[in-house]
C-alpha cells in the first residue's frame, strides 16, 4: 500500500525583516533561512510521516540545491527512483516575511517545469494504491498522470494548487478533489476568500455538476466539508494554538492520501487529515511542521 506523488520540489529561501520593502526601496533584513519546499515534496513528506510508503516523481536541477532536496528525500525514506535531474535550475521560492507575518512570494519553477509523466512509473510500481498530484508542475503532465493512474486502477487525488482552470476530463479522472476556500471558489467562477460550511457545500455541488466526483473543501480553522453522490460531511478542525498555518493544506492532503491508501473509511481519513493539518499549524515552517503518524494518532485519540 503506497502513495505515489507527482509534483514539485523547491528550495524555499525565506528572508525576515521588520516590514516588507516598498517598490524601489532597499531595507536591511534580519536573516535568511533555507528550507525544503514545493507542494509535491511537502505532500510526499506529509504522507510518508503519516505512515505510508511514498514514491515521488519530480525534477531537480543538476546543482547544489537539487542535491540538498535529493538528500531530504533520502533522509525521509521516500523512494526517489523517479526524481530526474534536468538542465534547468532547481525550483526556488523567494519568500519575504515581515514581523507582522505578511508575506510576498516569487516562485521560479525551474526544473519543475520539465517534469514529465512516463508510463514506466505506474508499470514498475504495482504496490501503489493512491496517486496524488498538485499543480506546481505542468498541468498537461498532471492530467496524464491522473488519467493513466485512474486507468491503472489507482485512487486519484488532485489538490489544484496553485489554482488554475481544470477541464472536465481531469475532474472526471479525479476521485478526490481537495481544494481550499479560494481554490474551490475560483473553480466555480467566484473570488471568495472565506466560505461558511453551507456555502462550501453549494460550491462542492457545483463542482460535481462540472464533473468532479468526491469533493473536499478545506476551511482553515473551521475544518472541512466533504461531498460525494450520497452524502455530505462536516469535519470540524481540532482546536490548537496556531502559530503558522503554512503547509496545513499539504499536511491535510498527504495524511488523507495515506489513510485512503490503507482503505480507511472516508470519515476516518478526514479526521486523520484534519489532525495532521491542525498539528502543522502549531509549528513554524512547512517541512519542520509536518507531523508523524504517532502525533496524528495521539491527537485523534486524546480528543475522541
Ligand atoms: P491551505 O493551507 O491549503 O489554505 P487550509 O488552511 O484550509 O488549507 O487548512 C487545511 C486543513 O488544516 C483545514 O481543513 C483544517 O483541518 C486544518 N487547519 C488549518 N488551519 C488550522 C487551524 N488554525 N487550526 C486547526 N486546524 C487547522
Amino acid at each position: 500500500m503506497s502513495v505515489l506523488v507527482f509534483g514539485s520540489l523547491n528550495l524555499d529561501l525565506v528572508t525576515y525583516a521588520d516590514k516588507l520593502p516598498a517598490i524601489g526601496e532597499t531595507i536591511v533584513g534580519e536573516k535568511l533561512l533555507k528550507f525544503p519546499g514545493g507542494k509535491g515534496l511537502n505532500q510526499a513528506i506529509a504522507a510518508r510521516r503519516a505512515g505510508s510508503e511514498v514514491l515521488m516523481v519530480g525534477s531537480i536541477g543538476n546543482d547544489a540545491d537539487g542535491d540538498y532536496l535529493f538528500d531530504i528525500l533520502k533522509s525521509e525514506n521516500i523512494d526517489h527512483r523517479f526524481i530526474t535531474k534536468t538542465s534547468e535550475q532547481t525550483g526556488i521560492a523567494v519568500i519575504e516575511v515581515s514581523k507582522s507575518g505578511e508575506n510576498r512570494i516569487i516562485i521560479i519553477a525551474g526544473a519543475n517545469s520539465k517534469t514529465k509523466f512516463s508510463d514506466e512509473v505506474l508499470t514498475s510500481s504495482p504496490l501503489v494504491t493512491v496517486s496524488l498530484a498538485q499543480l506546481e508542475t505542468p498541468i498537461i503532465e498532471v492530467a496524464k498522470f491522473i488519467q493513466k493512474s485512474k486507468a491503472a486502477g489507482k485512487i486519484t487525488i488532485l489538490n489544484p494548487a496553485p489554482i488554475q482552470k481544470l477541464d472536465e476530463a481531469l475532474l472526471q479522472d479525479t476521485d478526490y478533489l481537495i481544494a481550499n476556500e479560494t481554490e474551490a471558489s475560483f473553480l466555480v467562477g467566484k473570488a471568495v476568500e472565506h466560505l461558511s460550511k453551507d456555502e462550501a457545500v453549494i460550491i462542492a455541488k457545483q463542482l460535481q455538476k462540472n464533473g468532479a466526483k468526491k469533493v473536499i473543501i478545506t476551511l482553515g480553522a473551521q475544518g472541512s466539508i466533504y461531498l460525494d453522490q450520497e452524502k455530505d460531511l462536516f469535519t470540524p478542525a481540532y482546536k490548537v494554538n496556531a502559530v503558522d498555518t503554512t503547509a496545513a493544506g499539504d499536511a491535510f492532503c498527504g495524511a488523507f492520501a495515506t489513510a485512503i491508501s490503507e482503505h480507511k473509511p472516508v470519515e476516518y481519513a478526514l479526521k486523520f487529515a484534519s489532525a495532521a493539518g491542525a498539528l502543522a499549524a502549531t509549528k513554524a515552517g512547512a517541512v519542520p511542521s509536518l507531523p508523524s503518524q504517532q502525533e496524528i494518532l495521539s491527537m485523534i485519540t486524546s480528543l475522541d
